[in-house]
């Protein structure tokens, strides 16, 4: 019966979701994104989700880090937050990309839960879900559209399995996902699947093993905040999301072959070119 749901999500219906810019839009017509994250050590996460909101077109990109503000010296146009700060003016949250799991980084997590924003939670807003029932109640009752983007051991921690039962049925448990969450569910990796609670499920025909480095993921957790931001629904948002990134993979593997020595921070730039029409 699933199998019928599913369906292989490619250029073509990528291609479909995008809409040119109209001549009289201003920033203010393409969104504003938070992004929650950062934390001393892991800094860099919330600006590389940063730089992908902004390569996705985001009309404004803000970050708001737990332990002081961090900014970019290569992206002067974002914007900080103070960490405790509210949500005025934000179109949509980025959250857990170096998040930390402290207390205060649990405070946040269940703010932008109750909040009617759309959401995407990532790395660390995925690990504290799992350790607390009270998060995990939160996220099951929201209204607003929402993404989870694990890679496979978040997903087990959510699913309270292994991450080698995950990979045996990436399908069946990313449905499970959802159907528990009640989110849209992004299990990354080789073959990415994006399942909803209806049983509707989509395997994103992108990506390149170029993509197996650290940060990666960051910046697709940016990218489908800023489609959020623009008002796309949370299952095309998640879809055309990941398969731009995974086709910014391929792109790069173009120009190396073997794959090797991708950094994050190149990404951005080969979404942006993937989110151009054909
Ligand atoms: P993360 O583990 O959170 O940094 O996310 C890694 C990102 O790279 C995800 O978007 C994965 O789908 C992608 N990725 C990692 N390894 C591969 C691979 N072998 N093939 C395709 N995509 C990959
Ligand atoms: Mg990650």
């Amino acid at each position: 019966e699933t199998a019928a749901d599913g369906e292989l999500f490619g250029r073509a219906l990528a291609m479909k979701l995008l809409r040119p810019r109209a001549r009289d839009s201003h920033k203010g017509s393409f969104g504003s994104v938070l992004v929650v994250g950062g934390a001393a050590g892991t800094a860099g996460a919330a600006l590389l989700a940063a730089r992908g909101a902004q390569a996705a077109g985001a009309g404004k990109v803000f970050v708001a880090a737990p332990d002081g503000p961090v900014f970019d010296p290569g992206q002067p146009q974002l914007m900080t937050r103070g960490f405790e700060a509210g949500h005025e003016g934000i179109d949509a949250i980025c959250i857990g990309c170096g998040l930390g799991r402290s207390a205060k980084a649990g405070d946040a997590l269940e703010r932008a839960l109750r909040s009617a924003l759309p959401l995407v939670l990532d790395a660390d807003a995925l690990n504290l879900v799992a350790d607390d029932p009270a998060l995990a109640r939160q996220l099951a009752t929201r209204a607003a559209p929402t993404v989870l983007t694990p890679h496979p051991l978040e997903a087990a921690r959510l699913l309270g399995v292994s991450s080698r039962e995950i990979q045996s049925d990436r399908i069946g448990h990313a449905l499970a996902l959802a159907a528990q969450t009640g989110a849209t569910a992004l299990i990354k990796g080789a073959g990415s699947v994006m399942a909803l609670p209806d049983g509707c499920f989509s395997i994103l025909a992108a990506g390149s093993p170029a993509l197996a480095t650290a940060g990666t993921g960051d910046v697709l957790a940016g990218v489908i905040a800023a489609l959020l931001a623009q008002r796309m629904p949370a299952a095309d948002a998640a879809r055309l999301g990941a398969w731009a990134h995974g086709s910014a993979g391929e792109l790069w593997q173009r120009s190396h072959p073997s794959g090797a020595g991708l950094s994050a921070a190149e990404l951005p730039a080969l979404v942006t070119s993937a989110l151009a029409p054909a």
